[in-house]
């Protein structure tokens, strides 16, 4: 029998009742005469409410014990579905991220997938089992438990999609990907198809409905992926390589990002080796970093301003302190309410005017703009959060997204 892997996040197992709704698409889909891995997420905010204890218990939580606690969220859950089968005659069985050899590598709390052992999955499936995994955790080479990132279950459902070679469902609470997150944007429009490469910028930059690895490792082995509701038949988005028709549009997406801060360094002296200096401390902590825009020196000094996740600021604060006192010109200003806002198009690599028309819209909109960064299909500008929903407006109004 074919066999299709689906997800659910945890909107869509929230509640008891959700959950045997989800046991129930499952069933149907077994008559249909599929064979069914089920990657689940931890139950609603269940992952949110594990670290908001955590903090309540310290300031500084081991990145370590954090993976161990996070990653109790989806195991609840696939117990749950798993009963959930059982009950209603569907033979089911669970199992979490390390028992099935899910193999990682990296840092904990944001590790990658380097290897899945398929076969214990597939002598559930000859048994007539529907598999359901826990997402978002493996194990790494030192036998710890580890963790892939928020959003990280997306990522499990493809590696083993692009395992199991079959197709990948995500099942979500929105009926496919629109043109702009539908809850900053009511208006936005659904689209039918949406290259590997958009889905990627436009997860990369904050349209949280795909975690960015997951969309990375379906482009690589071909997996094709789907992003549909989790009730009800509606068709969803499909993303897949670039067809000629995509290349029409020059611009396909707006995502927005809120998680990252601004740090400017003011007074730098214009000397590449200290430049590169105080980015290799920030490196050496493994913060990414994601903007940068340096002004032209005057004086021999120069400013310098960067992006980098909100939760990283304090680490960086750390490093900077420092450099006050090797340099006395230096100091730094921190903003950690910054909104980034990407527009993305593939149509960009073959039509001129976009970034010109976006400075105009920008302009007579009044929205100052702190850092712009392109790419060949994307561009990124740093606005301040209070102009974000009038920039979203004007944006997606001037390309009909
Ligand atoms: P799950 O719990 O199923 O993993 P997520 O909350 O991670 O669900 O992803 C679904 C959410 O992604 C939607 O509710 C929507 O607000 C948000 N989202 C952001 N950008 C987009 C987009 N371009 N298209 C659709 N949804 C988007
Ligand atoms: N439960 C995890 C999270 O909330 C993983 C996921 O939802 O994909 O980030
Ligand atoms: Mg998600």
């Amino acid at each position: 029998m074919p066999i299709i892997v689906q997800k659910y996040g945890g909107s869509s197992i929230e509640s008891i009742e959700k959950i045997r709704n989800v046991a129930k698409r499952i069933s149907e889909c077994r008559k249909k005469g599929f064979d069914l891995v089920v990657v689940v997420s931890a139950m609603g905010k269940t992952t949110d409410y594990l670290i908001d204890m955590a903090h309540q218990v310290s300031s500084k939580p081991k990145k370590r014990e954090m993976d161990v606690l996070m990653s109790t969220g989806e195991q609840v859950s696939i117990s749950l579905l798993s009963i959930a089968l059982n009950d209603i005659g569907i033979a089911a069985v669970s199992y979490t991220g390390p028992q099935l050899g899910i193999k990682t590598e990296g840092y904990h709390t944001k590790s990658r997938i380097s290897e899945i052992d398929k076969e214990v999955i597939l002598s559930e499936i000859n048994r007539g089992k529907v598999v359901i995994v826990a997402g978002f955790q493996g194990v790494n080479e030192k036998n710890e438990i580890t963790t892939l990132g928020r959003g990280g279950s997306d990522t499990t459902a493809v590696a083993i999609a692009a395992k199991l070679e079959c197709p990948c469902e995500i099942y979500t609470d929105v009926d496919g990907v629109y043109t702009v997150d539908p809850r900053l944007y009511p208006s936005a429009r659904k689209l039918e198809s949406i290259s590997y490469d958009e889905m990627l910028e436009l997860a990369s930059s904050g349209a949280g409905v795909l975690h960015t690895r997951s969309i990375e490792l379906a482009e690589i082995y071909n997996v094709p992926l789907t992003v549909a509701l989790n009730t009800g038949d509606i068709k969803g988005t499909i993303i897949k390589e670039l067809d000629e028709t995509m290349e029409k549009t020059a611009i396909t997406g707006l995502a927005v990002d809120n998680s990252e801060s601004m740090i400017t360094l003011n007074g730098v002296p214009h000397d590449i080796k200290i430049i590169a200096d105080i980015f290799a401390k920030i490196a050496e902590l493994d913060i990414n970093i994601d903007m940068i825009s340096q002004t032209t020196p005057i004086n021999k000094l120069v400013s310098i301003s960067f992006t980098l996740p909100k939760i990283d600021l304090p680490q960086a604060i750390n490093i900077l302190e420092q450099y006050k006192e090797k340099i006395f010109t230096f100091s730094y200003d921190t903003f950690d309410n910054i909104s980034k806002l990407t527009v993305i198009g593939i149509g960009m690599k073959s039509q001129s005017g976009v970034a010109s028309k976006m400075f105009n819209i920008l302009a007579e909109n009044d929205i100052s703009v702190h850092i712009i960064t392109t790419s060949e299909i994307k561009i990124s500008y740093v606005i301040n959060p209070e102009d974000q929903q009038k920039a979203i407006e004007a944006v997606a109004r001037e390309y009909n997204l």
